[in-house]
C-alpha cells in the first residue's frame, strides 16, 4: 500500500481545515497533508458571489445529504441538508455573510467550563482572521487573510426592507460585528474585488507552493489509524486506491459536522452498541460522537410582488438579467459580484432577552427548499426568512452502514422542544409587521406563506413546518467539554486519545447566533496557536 510520512495530518480542506493548513506551516518547520474528499476549487462558478444557486444542484461541490423524513414537515419530504465538498469546504459554496455571533455564545461555552473559549479570549482570533474594507480598529481586523466587504450592487427592494423595519419601530444597525449586533440593515460578505473570498482563497492559495504542505484532492479520508490508543495517520482513498498518510505528531479531523463524527465512527470510536448496529467493531467508547445536533431551523413569509425589479427565474427574468455575465465578467460587475442575500436583521421576539433570538435573512426573490423551488422561483416576490438563533432542540447523525460511501443518517429533531416553536411563530409575526408597513406598499401582493388564513398560533406554525428549512449550520456532534457526552477537551483533543483531535463546526458545544463560517474559521485559528503551543 502506498504510504507517506508527515507530521500532521489533516482530513478535511473546507472551512477549519484551509486555516490550519496555513498556520501548521508557517514557520516551515513542520510537513503537513490536507486530504479533501472533494476537487479543487477550480470552478468559474466558484469564483462568482451571485453564482450561489448553481451549487444546490452541484454534486461535485456539494455533499447533497438530506436530513430523516417528518410526517408533518414539508409534507414528508426529506430535509435537503447541502454541505460543501471540495477546497474550502463550506466557505466555498456559502452565501458569504460575515457574521461572528453575539458575545453570549462564547461566554456561554466558557461557563460550561472550556477555558479560553469566552468572547474576550477569541476577539484576538476574530481580528486576526479578518480584513474589514473599513479598517481594523478595536473589534474589527484590518489585515487578516480574510476579506470582509460591503454589499454592493444590491437589489434596490433591499432598501424598503430596512424603511420598514424602521417604520415598525426596529432600530437600524450598520454593523452586525460591532459593539451591538441587534438591528436590521445590510450584512458584510466575505468578497475580494467581485470574488469569492473562502478560505482556500484567504488561506491556501497563498502558501500552496510551500515545501512543507502537501494538499491532495479527491482524496477521501476512511479511517483512522491507531497504535494502542494513540492516532498515527489516515487510511484514505484516491482514485479507486487505498493509501496511508502517517502522522508523526497529530492527525486532526475537519471534515464538518456531519463527516468528522462519521469518520469518528467508522473508525471506531462512538457508542459501542451504535457502531455494532452499522456492522463496526468498537474501538473507543464516546457516547456523545453523533450527538448534540444544532442547526439554524428557518421558515419564512413569501410575498408575491406587484413590481418586477426582484430576481425571477422565469424566461423574462432571466432575460432582465441578460447584461450581468458580461458586466461581472468585463468589469468584476453588477448583480452578479453579490450574494443574493443581502440584508437581514438580529431581533429580539421578547424585549427582556440578553441577545437577538431571531436573525432574519432577507430576499428579493420567492426562495424555498434551498433554491431548489424553481417554480415559486419564477413568480415575482419576495421572502423573509426566520431563524431560530439558539434552537433549543438537539438532533443526532449516525452511520447507516460500515461502508465509507454511504451518506449519514440525519435526524435534525427540529422544533421538538416547545420554546423553538414559539420563537419560531413569533418570528414570523415580526417579519409579518415589518413586510405591513406602508414602506412595502407598492410592492404587496398576497403573502403565499404562512397565508392570509393562518393568524392563530397552531396555523402559522403548521404553515411554517410546510416550509420549514435550515440555515446550512450544523454543529455540536463533536462538542467539546467535560461532560461525559463530551468527544473533545478545550484543548480539541479527542477524550480518552492520544494525538487525535477534531478543528471544526462540529466542537461547537452549543449553535453560535448567527452563521457559521467566521465562527468556524477562528476555531480552526485558536486550534492552530492550541497545537503549536504545545
Ligand atoms: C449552502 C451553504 C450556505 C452557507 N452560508 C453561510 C453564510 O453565508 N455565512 C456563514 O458564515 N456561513 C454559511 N454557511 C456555513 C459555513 O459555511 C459552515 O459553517 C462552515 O463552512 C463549516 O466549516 P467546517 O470546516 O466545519 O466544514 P466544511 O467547510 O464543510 O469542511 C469540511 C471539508 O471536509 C471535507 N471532507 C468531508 N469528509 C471528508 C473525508 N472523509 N476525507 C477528506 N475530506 C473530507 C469536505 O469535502 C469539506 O471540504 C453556509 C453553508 C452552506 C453549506
Amino acid at each position: 500500500m502506498h504510504e507517506e510520512h508527515f507530521d500532521y495530518v489533516i482530513a478535511g480542506g473546507g472551512s477549519a481545515g484551509c486555516v490550519l493548513a496555513n498556520r501548521l506551516t508557517s514557520s516551515g518547520k513542520y510537513k503537513v497533508c490536507l486530504l479533501e474528499a472533494g476537487p479543487q476549487d477550480k470552478s468559474l462558478f466558484v469564483t462568482i458571489p451571485g453564482a450561489f444557486a448553481y451549487f444546490m444542484f452541484s454534486k461535485k461541490y456539494n455533499w447533497c445529504f438530506d436530513a430523516e423524513p417528518v410526517a408533518d414537515i414539508r409534507k414528508g419530504e426529506p430535509i435537503f441538508c447541502p454541505q460543501g465538498k471540495g477546497l474550502g469546504g463550506g466557505s466555498t459554496i456559502n452565501a458569504m455573510i460575515y457574521i461572528r455571533g453575539h458575545r453570549v455564545d462564547y461566554d456561554h461555552w466558557a461557563s460550561l467550563g472550556n477555558q479560553g473559549w469566552g468572547w474576550d479570549d477569541l476577539l484576538p482570533y476574530f481580528k486576526k482572521n479578518e480584513c474589514n474594507e473599513r479598517g481594523g480598529d478595536e473589534l474589527h481586523g484590518g489585515s487578516g487573510p480574510l476579506y470582509v466587504s460591503d454589499c454592493r450592487n444590491y437589489y434596490p427592494i433591499n432598501e424598503r426592507f430596512l424603511q420598514a423595519a424602521s417604520e415598525a419601530g426596529y432600530p437600524l444597525n450598520n454593523d452586525f460585528n460591532g459593539a451591538e449586533q441587534e438591528g436590521v440593515g445590510f450584512y458584510q460578505f466575505t468578497i475580494k474585488e467581485g470574488k469569492r473570498c473562502s478560505a482556500s482563497h484567504a488561506y491556501l492559495r497563498p502558501v500552496r507552493d510551500r515545501q512543507v504542505l502537501t494538499v491532495k484532492c479527491n482524496a477521501m479520508a476512511t479511517k483512522i489509524l491507531f497504535r494502542g490508543k494513540k492516532a498515527v495517520g489516515l487510511e484514505f482513498r484516491q482514485k479507486g486506491e487505498l493509501k496511508r498518510a502517517y502522522a508523526n505528531k497529530e492527525v486532526i479531523l475537519s471534515s464538518g459536522a456531519y463527516n468528522s463524527p462519521k469518520l469518528l465512527m467508522l473508525s471506531g470510536i462512538g457508542d459501542a452498541s451504535e457502531l455494532e448496529k452499522a456492522g463496526i467493531t468498537p474501538f473507543h467508547q464516546l457516547p456523545g460522537v453523533g450527538q448534540n445536533l444544532q442547526e439554524h431551523v428557518d421558515s419564512c413569509v413569501l410575498q408575491e410582488s406587484l413590481k418586477t425589479d426582484g430576481f425571477r427565474a422565469s424566461p423574462g427574468g432571466l432575460l432582465n438579467m441578460w447584461r450581468e455575465p458580461f458586466r461581472y465578467l468585463f468589469r468584476r460587475k453588477g448583480k452578479l459580484e453579490s450574494s443574493v442575500t443581502q440584508a437581514g436583521a438580529f431581533l429580539k421576539t421578547s424585549e427582556d432577552l440578553a441577545a437577538p433570538d431571531i436573525q432574519l435573512h432577507f430576499l428579493p426573490l420567492l426562495y424555498d427548499d434551498s433554491g431548489r423551488n424553481l417554480k415559486l422561483m419564477s413568480q415575482s416576490g419576495y421572502s423573509c426568512h426566520v431563524c431560530v438563533l439558539r434552537p433549543k432542540s438537539t438532533g443526532r447523525m449516525s452511520l447507516r452502514s460500515s461502508d465509507p460511501d454511504s451518506p449519514p443518517r440525519i435526524d435534525l429533531n427540529f422544533l421538538d422542544h416547545p420554546d423553538d416553536r414559539k420563537t419560531l411563530v413569533d418570528g414570523i409575526r415580526v417579519a409579518r409587521k415589518i413586510l405591513a408597513t406602508p414602506a412595502f406598499d407598492d410592492y404587496r401582493g398576497a403573502e403565499l406563506n404562512p397565508g392570509p388564513e393562518a393568524q392563530n398560533d397552531e396555523d402559522i406554525l403548521a404553515r411554517c413546518k410546510e416550509r420549514l428549512g435550515l440555515v446550512y449550520h450544523p454543529v455540536g456532534t463533536c462538542k467539546m467539554g467535560q461532560d461525559e457526552m463530551a468527544v473533545v477537551d478545550d484543548s480539541l483533543r479527542v477524550h480518552g486519545l492520544e494525538s487525535l483531535r477534531v478543528v471544526d463546526a462540529s466542537i461547537m458545544p452549543t449553535l453560535t447566533g448567527g452563521n457559521t463560517n467566521a465562527p468556524t474559521m477562528v476555531i480552526a485559528e485558536k486550534a492552530a496557536d492550541l497545537i503549536l503551543g504545545e
